[in-house]
């Protein structure tokens, strides 16, 4: 199985950041907390539209 750490990711029990990742099974993809016992079994496409949800990091322009 893989693991995918979602950066900037709030777990939707515990609120910690950055602790939520992505396992890839053979049965799908489900959403994993390892600071709290936090998981979600999820659609292939909900993962998909969580992880653009997540995946953009704005950091501050500097010029
Ligand atoms: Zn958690």
């Amino acid at each position: 199985m893989k693991k995918r750490f979602i950066a900037g990711a709030k777990c939707k029990n515990c609120q910690a950041e950055d602790t939520t990742f992505i396992n890839y099974g053979e049965n799908g993809e489900s959403l994993h907390c390892v600071k709290c016992d936090f998981s979600e079994k999820k659609e292939t496409e909900d993962v998909k539209t969580v992880v653009q949800e997540w995946a953009p990091i704005k950091l501050p322009d500097i010029d």
